[in-house]
């Protein structure tokens, strides 16, 4: 049996720059409840796109990306989480508008991109945060591993997108069943063996699935994948002074959320 002391060790010597892989998900086993299908939506001709299509008319509300001052907050991170929350609002309605990007679009993004939320989420096929958020090309600055743990090069990606994008927003996404914090459950609970960097993959998350388990729930995976998201934000607000200090100055939020696949539904846990 691995012992708890033992895992404890081999986390406090392996944890830091520990590299990490996608995984494949494991099936859901529960049917997700049935939601309206959204009407199909055709993608007009680039040439006959009269004008830069935003997701929603709130979009317009925003200034442009100005690429002259890059540590400019063009929007506030309140606005971001609202924006967020509207997007997913939508989405778990059925009612996401999957609209694609005119020419004059993708053309303008060239020039410079000014993402409003940075993502930190699961490689799981069924969380993209574009989707699950009804956002669009140049919304969103996204970090993906399984298992939402950020690595060191994961957190220089965070790094640059608040520094020199002017992300005023960090939503570190967990999501249920995942796969990957399932795989760190069976490592803790059953002594299930993880070949080569499998192994690393599930190493940054049994530190939330040891400290879930105090508590003893009900649902040890679903206590480990909020537990999870939550250290993680935390950390992040003080993993770089660039991050803190924004947070001090109002500039920079950075929050943890659980995504649904039952329902579609993002929790944001604060
Ligand atoms: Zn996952």
């Amino acid at each position: 049996m691995v012992s708890r002391r033992l895992l404890l060790g081999v986390l406090a010597t392996g944890l830091a720059g520990s590299p990490l892989v996608a995984l494949a998900e494991g099936d859901d086993h529960h049917a997700p409840a049935p939601r309206k299908p959204a009407a199909p939506r055709p993608r007009a001709p680039a040439a006959a796109a009269p004008a830069p299509a935003p997701v929603r008319s709130t979009v317009n509300e925003y200034p442009k990306p100005m690429q002259t001052e890059p540590e400019e907050v063009f929007v506030n991170p309140d606005e971001a989480l609202g924006r967020l929350k509207h997007g997913n609002a939508i989405f778990a309605r059925g009612g996401a508008s999957m609209a694609l990007p005119s020419w004059a679009r993708i053309n303008e993004l060239a020039a410079g991109q000014k993402p409003f939320a940075i993502i930190v989420g699961c490689s799981d096929s069924r969380v993209p945060p574009e989707l699950v958020f009804d956002c669009s090309l140049g919304e969103l600055f996204v970090v993906r591993t399984a298992g939402s743990t950020v690595s060191r090069e994961g957190l220089g990606s965070i790094l640059y997108a608040v520094e020199h994008l002017g992300a005023p927003l960090v939503v570190v996404l967990g999501h249920t069943k995942c796969g990957a914090v399932g795989a760190a459950v069976d490592v803790a609970t059953k002594h299930a063996h993880l070949h080569g960097a499998l192994f690393d993959m599930a190493l940054p998350i049994l530190p939330a699935v040891l400290e879930a388990e105090e508590s003893q729930p009900a649902d040890l995976q679903d206590a480990s994948i909020r537990r999870n998201a939550i250290n993680i934000a935390e950390r992040l607000k003080t993993a770089d002074e660039a991050f803190s200090s924004r947070i001090a100055a109002g500039r920079l939020k950075v929050v943890s959320a659980v995504y649904s696949l039952q329902t579609g539904q993002v929790e944001f846990m604060g």
